[in-house]
């Protein structure tokens, strides 16, 4: 599909399935993502926003963990589209902005917010005024979770006011970029006991490679991915909640058997991520662990069958 028929084809379908209006503590509400359902089997193409890695050979995928301190923020080029999976806490737009500037990449196709704290989406609106962002995906959230932050509000005004197009993920939902797919394994749930089982679960497939982003979800969300038969094998693992203690069992990396964990977390932080718990099981599981506190950013490049790690 060329470049040109691919852009009209997804504006086109975007126009039709925003998710508005912006009323505050509304946007996660349960109105909004039933009437979302219906649409969560369009399978999109993204790839052409401008977004250009740098330092890739044709057909190559680069998935980036960025050293954001103690938060998240997970970039996969794939081709000339950019997906963005959270975006650090409010201390880290200088450092995620530098990293897509250093990779050539001016505009960003997906932005996943993989569930409503500020470690999550705190830098979500430096990005937005100084990144083009096509697109905001969330997750469902239970009324009685709606978040209160102020931070979170100026985030929903900043979208209404750049009219940036936003959805409510549904489990099934797919996204088919250039080189490769994003899946979305799970995507909250009525009862969902805290905002952060409340977390987007996301798939990247590439040929015979994948990679899962857990996002804060922890033992409760695992258990419900194993009943439910998804496919969770995966080359590279991002831990859930930043490596903490209940978050990656020993069940849940059979399930998957990384190669490769990643800890997405800050030096010396106050939690004490990551944790002893999650290191001892994810030696035992034979895994290579990568953390952001002391190992810095991390890459991997993948053309789908070969996988290789970038300082
Ligand atoms: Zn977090």
């Amino acid at each position: 599909m060329g470049k040109r028929s691919s852009r009209m084809t997804r504006r086109t379908r975007v126009s039709g399935r925003r998710a508005r209006p912006f009323r505050r503590g509304g946007l996660w509400g349960a109105g909004a993502a039933l009437g979302l359902l219906a649409l969560a089997a369009l399978a999109l193409v993204f790839g052409f926003s401008g977004g250009r890695g740098s330092g890739l050979d044709p057909g190559e995928a680069r998935i980036s963990f960025l050293d954001s301190g103690m938060s998240d923020c997970s970039v996969i080029e794939a081709g000339g589209g950019v997906v963005m999976i959270d975006c650090g806490d409010s201390g880290s737009a200088g450092e995620i902005l530098g990293f897509l500037e250093d990779r050539g990449i001016d505009a960003i196709d997906l932005l996943f917010i993989t569930h409503p704290h500020a470690d999550h989406y705190g830098s979500a609106v430096d990005i937005l005024e100084s990144c083009r962002v096509e697109q905001v995906v969330f997750t469902s959230v239970p009324d009685s979770l709606q978040p209160t932050a102020d931070g979170y509000f100026q985030l929903l005004d900043t979208l209404e006011r750049l009219d940036t197009p936003v959805e409510i993920a549904s489990v099934g939902q797919q996204y088919q970029l250039e080189l490769g797919c994003i899946r979305v394994l799970w995507a909250g749930e009525e009862d969902c006991e805290d905002l952060n089982a409340c977390s987007l679960v996301l798939r990247y497939d590439y040929g015979r490679r994948a990679a899962l982003f857990m996002g804060d979800a922890e033992f409760s969300v695992e258990k419900k991915l194993m009943e439910s038969g998804a496919e969770l094998w995966a080359d590279i693992l991002k831990a859930g909640h930043h490596g903490s203690r209940y978050a990656t069992s020993a069940d849940f990396l059979s399930a998957v058997g990384p190669g490769m964990v990643v800890a997405l977390c800050g030096l010396d932080n106050q939690y004490g991520f990551p944790s002893e718990e999650f290191i001892q099981r994810v030696q035992e599981a034979g895994a290579v662990l990568y953390r952001t506190d002391t190992g810095g950013s991390i890459s991997f490049v993948t053309d789908g069958n070969y996988l290789r790690s970038e300082a």
